[in-house]
Parts: structure tokens; sequence; C-alpha cells
């Protein structure tokens, strides 16, 4: 592949904080990046060169887009499959169509990674109430209705307890295909974000713990708090499933640790991910760097890490009595705050995260913490 260099353009599918961290990185190595998505003045947009505001349905503009661009890339990964297509017949797209076809359906992702012999949660396909009484008598109560096509951040899911939860789940999921998982009880959750170049080299930023509020990220560091064999092995299987997918780019895999110590996919995600977000200020090269390299056919960068770090996710909540108190946030000063320029501060949505490195991952945890507090 012959390599995109610094000066051509990148396009990015979707104007997210992904895109946006990701036009940063790009940027800063000469590259110009355009944004395209049905929104305006968007965290991508502020920091890139074109901001095109258009529909993803629109295949026009998304030709135009495409065409006027060395390499299409996303940070939304449930970019209609039509989507990627035209994008596909005027520019490369990476990591490719197909990827974002099997990652962003639910059902369609379990049956690549049970057909790779991957580790899964036992889980059935749902499209009736009765499909769900007989799933849930197979696997067992405690479990999550989930919606096939993706819903992110805890969105289109219910827990189900007992029989009379069924309705209500069914009614959540639209009443749509869907699937029902057992409720893991799972010790952590852990995650490994990896890279692969065209060339097949893959890197990734080793095992990092997850910890969720409602179903939303709120906490990440690394190292996690597994033995090697657990972080090799992690390792190992997400290897398999970016070599499997021939993933140029980067991805990410969620993974339950169980209390015995087995790991149990929950699920991927086909671009850089909110647990490596610390990479940006701990390693030596950012996921968001990786991806670009990946995606222009530039070698690798490495990814190790400098300072144990942790990452903590500001949520539109954290507006509820007003502005924040920022100035008392950087106050601690092995803390870095990164905002995405997201006008509207509603709950739970993805504001931005705050990064504190430290000798050792407690003290980086608790620096986080007192910024956290400290808003
Ligand atoms: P998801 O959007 O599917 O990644 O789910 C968000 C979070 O909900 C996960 O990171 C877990 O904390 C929790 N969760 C989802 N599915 C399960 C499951 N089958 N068992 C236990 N917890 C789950």
């Amino acid at each position: 592949m012959k390599p995109i260099l610094p000066g051509s353009a990148i396009g990015v599918l979707g104007s997210g904080q992904l895109g946006r961290m990701f036009a940063i990185a790009a940027r800063r190595m000469g590259y110009r990046v355009h944004t395209l998505s049905p929104d305006e003045d968007t965290p991508t947009g502020q920091v890139a060169d074109l901001e095109i505001n258009a529909p993803y349905e629109d295949l026009d503009a998304i030709a135009k887009f495409a065409s006027g661009v060395s390499v299409v890339t996303f940070e939304f990964e449930n970019v209609p499959a039509a989507t990627a297509a035209a994008a596909e017949r005027c520019a490369p797209v990476r990591p490719a169509g197909h990827i974002l076809h099997t990652t962003q359906h639910r059902l369609r992702e379990k049956a690549f990674l049970s057909n790779a012999g991957l580790p899964l949660t036992p889980f059935r396909r749902i499209t009736s109430l009765e499909d769900l009484a007989q799933a849930a008598a197979e696997i067992g109560l405690p479990a999550i209705l989930k919606t096939a096509d993706f819903g992110y951040d805890g969105k289109g899911q219910h827990r189900i307890t007992s029989t009379a939860d069924f309705p209500a789940a069914w009614k959540t999921v639209g009443q749509a295909e869907s699937v029902l998982e057992a409720l893991v009880d799972f010790e952590r959750e852990i995650s490994v974000v990896a890279a692969r170049s065209a060339d097949g080299a893959f890197i990734h930023y080793g095992a990092i713990e997850n910890q969720h509020r409602n179903g939303i990220l709120h906490t990440s560091f690394a190292p996690a708090r597994v033995p090697d064999s657990v972080t090799c092995a992690a390792v190992e299987i997400a290897r398999t499933v970016l070599e499997t997918l021939n993933v140029v780019g980067v991805l990410c895999v969620e993974f339950f640790v169980t209390k015995t110590g087995a790991l149990l996919i929950n699920e991927l995600a086909p671009r850089p991910h909110n647990s490596g977000h610390f990479t940006v200020d701990a390693n030596i090269t950012s996921q968001f760097e990786q991806q670009l390299r990946a995606v222009c056919g530039l070698p690798l960068g490495s990814p190790a890490q400098l300072s144990p770090a942790a990452m903590i996710n500001l949520l539109g909540d954290q507006w509820a009595d007003g502005e924040p108190n920022w100035a008392a946030a950087t106050a601690i000063s092995n803390v870095k705050l990164h905002l995405y320029g997201k006008l509207a501060p509603r709950p739970g949505r993805k504001m931005g995260h705050l990064t504190a490195l430290a000798p050792n991952f407690e003290e980086a945890l608790s620096a986080a913490s007192l910024a956290f507090e400290a808003l």
C-alpha cells in the first residue's frame, strides 16, 4: 500500500469526540481533516479543516466527500452500510465497510466471535415475547435484554430479574430483534485497544480496567489489576479479532473477567475507544495517532505507556448546578483536562474527561477522583 503522506486530506465519518481527538492527532502530523455528519459546529468540525453537514443517507454528498480525500475512516460505527459502500466507490475506507457491518449488529458480531472460537457470554436471539420466555428458561435469570442493532452506553438495554419484567424489557427494545444475555457476575471489566496496519503489524495497549456507572464508562485505568496470564490471553483474543476481520485501523475488545479469571467478550468497537483516552497523555503513541498511521499506511508507533494513568469521564450531569469549577480541577497539577466543545450538557452525554498520571495507578486514580470531586 502506497502511504498517504502528511499534507493529504483524511475524511472522518461522524463528528463526535473520537473524531475530534483523531483530527487533533492528524493535524499535528500535518494532515488535513474533513468531517461529515448530520450536525453542525461539532466536536470534530471545530478542529477540522472542513465540516460538511449532510445526512449519512445522502449518498451523493458521501460520494463528493469521499472524492475530496485520500482515505475515509469513521468515528461513529453506526454509519449505514450503504454509506460505507458509497464512500468505498470513491476512496479507500479503513477499517473496511464489512467490519462496520459485522460490529454494528449484536447478533452478527456474536456469530462472528463464536465462529472464530472466541469466548462469549451465553446468549439467545429474541424476536418475540415467547422467545424471551423460552430463552430465559434456557439461560436462566438474571439476564439482560439488548437491542440487536447497536445501542451504546447501556441504551436499549433492560435488566431482567424475574418473569414479571418480560413485558417491560420487550418494550425497552422496541419489540424488535434483540439479544438476551446471561448477566455475568464479573470480578472486573477490562478492554484491549489494539491497532493493525495493512501489512499485518499489530500493537496493543495491554489490559485496561474499566468501571461503569449506569451502563456508561466512568473510570478507566491502566495497567489493569489482572495477572499477566489474563492480559496475555486478552491480547491474543484481540489479535485474533483484528486478524480475522482484517482490520486496518484501531479496534477495542471489551471483556468481562469472571471470578475464576476467565475472559468473556462483551463487545467490539472498530475504532478508538473511550477506555483508551489515557493514551493521549500517557503513551508514546496515542490510540488516535495509531488510527491515523494505520489508515494512512504508515508504520505504527510505539504503544509504550510512559506512566500509570487513570481517566474519569465528564458527563453532562456534571453541569447540573452550572458550569463546573475548572480552575479547582486544573489546580491538581498531574491531571489533564479534555473538553470536547459540545454545546449542550445533557445528562449522560460525554462532555470531556480527566486523565491523571502518577507513579502508580492508585495515586493516578486518587488524583483524577480529587479533580472530579473539585468540579
Ligand atoms: P454494553 O453497552 O453492552 O457494553 O453494556 C454496558 C455495560 O453494562 C457493560 O460494560 C457492563 O458493565 C454492563 N453489562 C452489559 N452486559 C452485561 C452482562 N451480560 N452481564 C453483566 N453486565 C453487563
